[in-house]
């Protein structure tokens, strides 16, 4: 297993600093020797919603630049995609494009994902998520590289390498995902069948600005200065939990995939290459904590009383609310309405998936902690 993480500073977004800390990124690992001139690359990244690149919940468009400025230098053809939560339709990823800043790529000589079909795929290997599908234009890319945002999620803590392939399954479709693995530990295992199966050829992560607080799109920008840069997805993940002050125990991903055997059980078992020590945000702000083993008690009776208690649940700050209905039409267990311009949640079918939180594009849907959790995390 290759635990080579590279990391290199960043301070900002200017085209040149980000082509130099890339470069420093890569070099150390031979990020991209193995690119050949006609092979067709797939770059996933983090493009999420119709969000402006200052608000750090997309993927910055220069550190897409660079990267396809690079691999278009060596011959490749290139695809930039993404399939953010909403439909997977040309129109709608068109505003993403636009918005997030992404269409820059194709001044490079890249060209950004037309292609809106998908197949159904079957993996008896999987821990969790034997058949699922998969958007077509990562499945006829030679190589992927999978290029995501360093954020804090609502649901999984972290988001980072391994969460982004979480969009290569096609549009809408996720929602059904949360039924179907309803538990942390069947969702986080879910995510890690997908990114195994999808095996980015190599995986970047922009932390130059990080989000903190209420991620993975309402939270706070925060400056990291990294891009960093691995082979393995997951020992990536492991590293940039760490300068956000996470571990496999804060981070349901990186539980499963060391239960793998994909990472080792600490950071200072990886190899990471820069001073990745330096790079660690002391009083990073993470969302509140999910108590995973209290929510999936297979009581349902214990399991409710026990939910009530203890998990944490979605919280819409009203006076805020413009009545979009976002939420509305991304929430699984249709358990959101909006009259007169407010959306209100029913908690007795909220399955606790905190899509609505991911989504709400004014960023005022926060997980809410329970008191007897908060006064038990204070204990522990
Ligand atoms: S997405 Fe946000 S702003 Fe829009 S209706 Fe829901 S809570 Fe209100
Ligand atoms: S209300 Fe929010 S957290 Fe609850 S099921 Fe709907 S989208 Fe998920």
């Amino acid at each position: 297993m290759n635990y080579d993480v590279s990391i290199a500073r960043c301070e900002s977004y200017d085209p040149q600093a980000v082509k130099n800390a890339l470069i420093a990124a890569l070099e150390p690992i031979n990020g991209l020797d193995w690119v050949t001139p006609g092979m067709k690359i797939a770059v996933k990244a983090n493009l999420m919603m119709q969000v402006k690149p200052e608000k750090a919940a997309s993927v910055h468009p220069q550190v897409a630049v660079a990267l396809c400025e690079l691999l278009v230098e060596r011959g490749a053809n290139v695809v930039v995609g993404d399939s953010p939560g909403g439909p997977f339709a040309a129109g709608y990823l068109a505003s993403i494009y636009s918005s997030t800043g992404m269409r820059a790529v194709t001044q490079t000589g890249a060209a950004l994902n037309e292609d809106f079909s998908y197949i159904e795929v079957s993996n008896p290997d999987s821990v969790a998520a034997k058949e699922f599908q998969i958007t077509n234009y990562l499945v006829e890319a030679d190589a992927i590289i999978d290029l995501c945002k360093l954020k804090t999620h609502g649901l999984m803590a972290f988001t980072g390498a391994c969460k982004n392939l979480f969009g290569a399954i096609p549009g809408m479709r996720k929602s059904e995902y949360h039924y179907r693995y309803p538990t942390h530990e069947l969702f986080s295992n879910m995510l890690v069948d997908v990114c195994e199966w999808c095996k980015p050829r190599l995986s970047i992560a922009d932390g130059v600005l990080a989000m903190e607080g209420n991620g993975p799109s309402g939270g706070t920008p925060r400056l990291m200065g990294a891009i960093m840069a691995s082979y393995n997805p997951h020992a990536l993940d492991l590293a940039a939990a760490h300068l956000m002050n996470m571990g496999i125990d804060d981070v349901p991903t990186l539980r499963a995939a060391y239960e793998r055997g994909l990472i080792p059980q600490d950071v200072s078992e990886l190899n990471a290459i820069g001073d990745l020590e330096s790079f660690v945000i002391p009083d990073f702000k993470l969302t509140p904590k999910h108590d995973v083993k209290l929510w999936g008690s297979k009581n349902p009776a214990i399991a409710k009383v026990l939910s009530m208690l203890f998990a944490s649940s979605p919280r819409i700050d009203l006076n805020r609310c413009v009545g979009c209905g976002e939420c509305k039409t991304v929430c699984p267990a249709h358990a959101i309405t909006v009259n007169d311009r407010r959306a209100k949640i029913d908690t007795a079918k909220c399955i606790r998936c905190f899509c609505c939180q991911e989504f709400c594009p004014k960023g005022i849907i926060r997980v809410h902690r329970p008191l007897p959790a908060r006064l038990i995390d204070k204990m522990s």
